[in-house]
């Protein structure tokens, strides 16, 4: 190395723990981690919601470099992987490299460098930003008129209110995604009554969650080659997953028939047509739980189908006039999925922003850059593979790839890198002509849909992408001199 990038993260979830651990590894030590709340751990941090899991097994949700030998089930609660991301900045000296309640406002490239601004004032200066400012982090908060009349406990569901008793209480839930499906299965035997105000049903799966014995924990912390296996076998499960989405035949087929198979499970006919969705498996993201359809059969939980007409100070009316009482009302109404590092403001060397950029919606080359904005890479950008998959593999991917550039440039190889517009729009292509063959554009809405009415997901295997992230494609990336010389470590550190 000839000289040390100066490298901003922004975030310090999942994907900017995985940056700082791929920068470190090239050989990268000058890094700053802007992350605007005082915890680490993104996601996990922020949601903290009753009966919270990843639906993405534990052995194939973990870094590679950080294998956790103790995971409890085989899809292991929230609270158990907030720990799990805790314990991998500790273990591997990260905390040091965060500044906490620094909320980037902007990051601007002037004079050979980003200097990225905060909420607070402050000004970073940078060789490279990495934003890893996560997918699902701004909470969709639906307008719904009288919501400011309800007397009781209103929240979203990334906003827990854990002073709020639950205990015999009567609880709306609104929404039934992922969230709203983990938060009815977890309060169907604890709260008195549970309303579930579907606007639209999606489709379940059930999926045992066993825990795993104590004796199989102990093995894979004798015989660390264990936790790779699990890691292989469980990535090649979702990789059949994956190709049933990406590819109509035979497996989205077989698919198709054992996710419909699944709402056999709910006795009641009037409760399984209610239940039953009117697009694809798949279109929407599958939700997976080991208990919802047996939650949604205890007395205490109403599915509630009529649209809702408002919020009242007693608790929702519903279009039929009936009105729902409730002590505590829940919106796991999800996540606007199409901001990435926005609202700050990025702009690029000659004064085009992200913005500009993305006017007719978000899209990245190969999930990592866009073309304007040179040595900015993003994480679990635009059209990253998100789609039923663990995100943790794919950061693994592109967090390798984006640090293989920054390496580079500590070679003095170059002094600014970006993607070339003709790669940009030649990678869209390609992507809009392969999207109409996959499941999630058969027809349904879905926080995967952009503006274009196109999903903003990788429309081949997972597979497919890590292959491609091994390398970059030379001619796809403009490098250059800076018109400016980048300051040498001495000066940065003058
Ligand atoms: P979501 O899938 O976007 O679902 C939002 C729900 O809120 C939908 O049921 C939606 O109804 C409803 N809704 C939104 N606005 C509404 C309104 N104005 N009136 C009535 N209903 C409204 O959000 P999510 O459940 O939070 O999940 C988002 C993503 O987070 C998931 O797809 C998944 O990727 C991730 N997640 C993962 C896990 C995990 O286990 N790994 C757990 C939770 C979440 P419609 O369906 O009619 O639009």
């Amino acid at each position: 190395m000839i000289r040390m990038p100066r490298v901003v993260v922004v975030g310090s979830g999942m994907s900017g723990l995985c940056a700082v651990h791929y920068l470190r590894e090239a050989g990268v030590t000058d890094i700053t981690v802007l992350e605007k709340r005082s915890e680490v751990g993104g996601t996990w941090r922020d949601n903290t919601y009753p009966g919270l899991a990843c639906d993405v097994p534990s052995r194939f949700y973990q870094f590679t470099f950080a294998p956790n030998p103790d995971w409890s089930h085989l899809f292991s609660p929230g609270a158990e992987i907030a720990a799990y991301f805790n314990k991998v900045a500790d273990d591997l000296g990260m905390r040091r490299l965060v500044h906490h309640c620094q909320e980037v406002t902007s990051v601007e490239r002037r004079d050979g460098e980003w200097v990225a601004h905060t909420a607070t004032g402050d000004t970073w200066h940078a060789d490279f930003v990495v934003s890893a400012a996560g997918v699902l982090h701004h909470p969709h908060v639906p307008e719904i008129p009288g919501a400011q009349d309800f007397a009781g406990a209103m929240f979203h569901s990334a906003r827990w209110d854990h002073s709020v008793p639950l205990e015999g209480a009567r609880v709306g839930i609104i929404g039934s995604g992922s969230t709203g499906v983990q938060i009815t299965t977890a309060l169907s035997t604890v709260a008195s009554r549970v309303s579930v105000f579907q606007r639209s049903p999606h489709w379940v799966v059930t999926v045992p969650n066993p825990a795993y014995p104590r004796v199989l924990r102990q093995a894979h912390r004798l015989v660390p080659p264990l936790n790779r296996v699990g890691y292989l076998a469980y990535r090649a499960g979702l990789e059949a997953i994956a190709q049933a989405l990406t590819e109509d035949g035979r497996r989205r087929r077989v698919f198709d028939a054992v996710v419909r198979r699944s709402l056999a499970g709910v006795r009641d006919p009037e409760l399984r047509s209610k239940l039953r969705p009117d697009y694809q498996p798949g279109c929407r993201r599958l939700v997976m739980s080991p208990g919802y359809f047996k939650a949604v059969q205890r007395e205490t939980v109403d599915v509630v189908t009529d649209g809702i007409d408002r919020i009242t100070k007693a608790g929702v009316r519903t279009a039929d006039g009936r009105e729902h009482e409730l002590d505590v009302l829940v919106l796991a109404t999800g996540f606007d999925a199409h901001a990435f590092i926005r609202p700050a403001s990025v702009i690029g060397d000659s004064g085009r922003t992200l913005d500009d950029i993305w006017a007719e919606g978000p899209k990245a080359y190969y999930g990592v850059a866009v073309p304007g904005l040179a040595n900015l890479f993003m994480l679990m950008g635009p059209h990253s593979p998100v789609g039923n998959y663990s995100l943790t593999a794919i950061a693994e991917a592109q967090a390798r790839f984006i640090a293989g550039w920054i390496g580079r440039w500590a070679q003095g190889e170059f002094d600014t890198v970006e993607v070339t517009d003709e790669a940009y729009r030649a990678h869209q292509e390609a992507m809009s002509e392969a999207l109409p063959g996959t499941v999630w554009a058969s027809g349904c809405t879905s926080w995967y849909i952009g503006g274009d009415g196109l999903p903003e997901l990788w429309p081949w295997t997972p597979e497919r992408y890590r292959k491609a992230m091994r390398a970059p494609v030379e001619d796809h990336w403009r490098r250059s001199r800076s018109a400016v010389a980048p300051r040498s470590h001495e000066e940065n550190y003058a």
